[in-house]
């Protein structure tokens, strides 16, 4: 032991940023959940009804989802021991993206950890710094991430503005190589990406269309095929990313695409070959909810209803619910203290649902985000509707 000066912690500088964010308002501890990720469930030792989960369909809890996850630890059990390139592949990897494929109506599925690691994976594996990214300014931290780690150039459209994408596409050269990315759904405020008129534009300029359906899967489109089930569009988009970790209730994403590109990807994406793959409970879990999806398709029109009937009542009630179209639907305040207070004030009341503000979105934006979920009953949406008239009449935000 070393008797001399106590040696200076070198990552103090870490701490002075967080004592940064404690002075703006902007340090969070986290909010812990004491049970399952359901519609109701207890959050810090209190019950509450749950609008904070991206768990749409109610799957993490699924009884015949568990079955099958319990299933395949015993049989296969808990881990894989490689990544997918060494010994990590599994018959069921190899059957989950089969049956994605088909799902999917494209040539092959590649899947990844998650969906961050499908869309960072992509996109750095596919470009190189001579390329282009022409990208829609709220698109999700995990494609800026994978634009980064590319070095192509990037350059970002205002959000939805076709117009301004199609001006930035004809001013680059001619033969140059160009990605242009959209979210199917955008994750803060609930509305879907021009994706129509995004294709028409990647067919005049010869870009490569991509769409990131995380918020999509499950949700939007026949039995939860996505955006490009919904707006008509297949054969048009030449990489689907869609998550497995919001309506499937599980982890994972993934891509879906022709042949080559997928072979490509399990050649040349970084989190295929040098992390571990699923493990077989979850890798079940997903195969499991797929033949949901396909058997039982009564459980997304019960989201649907459920949304229709939660984004009435807050509009009736004279909340500012932006320009959503689907279950997610914001609560917009503007200022972040008091979007904060909101927050705060219904989880005294009951309901959990949290507040966004800056950076996440912009600062006059900051918002309550809720989503419900297929498994949230009426009178739990009527209870949480009723919370937000109480405290949105206390805050004099309505
Ligand atoms: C959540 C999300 C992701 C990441 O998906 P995970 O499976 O949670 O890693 C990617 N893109 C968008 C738009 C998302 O909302």
């Amino acid at each position: 032991m070393s008797t001399s000066t106590p040696r200076i912690d070198p990552l103090s500088f870490l701490t002075d940023e967080l004592d940064s964010l404690k002075v703006q308002g902007l340090y969070r501890s986290l909010r812990v959940l004491d049970g399952a990720q359901e519609a109701h469930t207890t959050v810090d030792g209190r019950s509450v009804v749950n609008l904070s989960s991206n768990n749409y369909l109610g799957l993490t809890t699924h009884p015949t989802l568990k079955t099958r996850a319990m299933e395949a630890l015993e049989r296969f059990g808990v881990g894989t021991g490689s990544v997918r390139t060494i010994a990590g592949t599994m018959a069921m990897h190899v059957e989950l993206e089969r049956r994605l494929a088909e799902f999917k109506h494209t040539e092959a599925v590649v899947v990844f950890q998650s969906g961050f690691t499908a869309n960072a994976g992509t996109v750095s594996a596919i470009l190189t710094k001579d390329d282009v990214v022409v990208s829609d300014a709220l698109n999700h931290a995990s494609i800026i991430d994978g634009c980064r780690l590319s070095r192509a150039a990037i350059k970002v459209f205002p959000h939805k503005d076709v117009d301004a994408a199609r001006a930035i596409l004809r001013d680059l050269p001619a033969g140059q190589r160009t990605l242009l990315i959209t979210d199917g759904v955008f994750s803060m405020d609930g509305d879907l990406g021009p994706l129509p008129a995004l294709c028409d534009a990647a067919e005049e300029f010869g870009a490569i269309m991509m769409v990131d359906d995380a918020h999509a899967s499950g949700v939007f489109g026949r039995n939860g095929r996505g955006t490009v089930d919904h707006f008509g569009m297949h054969g048009r988009v030449d990489i689907q990313v869609g998550t497995l970790s919001k309506a499937i209730g599980a982890l994972g994403g993934y891509v879906a695409g022709t042949r080559d590109f997928i072979e490509f990807l399990q050649h040349r994406a970084r989190p295929f070959l040098f992390s571990t793959s699923h493990p077989p409970s979850v890798t079940a879990t997903c195969l499991a909810a797929i033949d949901l999806l396909l058997d039982e398709p009564q459980i997304i029109d019960r989201l649907w209803e459920n949304t229709r009937f939660f984004k009435a009542g807050l509009s009736a009630l004279g909340f500012d619910t932006g320009m959503s179209e689907s279950p997610i639907t914001p609560v917009i305040v503007g200022d972040g203290a008091l979007t904060m207070a909101l927050s705060d004030g219904l989880f005294e009341e009951g309901v959990f649902a949290q507040g966004i503000a800056f950076p996440t979105v912009a600062r006059d934006k900051a918002r309550v985000r809720t989503i419900v979920t297929a498994t949230h009953t009426r009178d739990d949406l009527q209870f949480a509707l009723d919370a937000f008239k109480k405290v949105g009449h206390q805050l004099g935000i309505v």
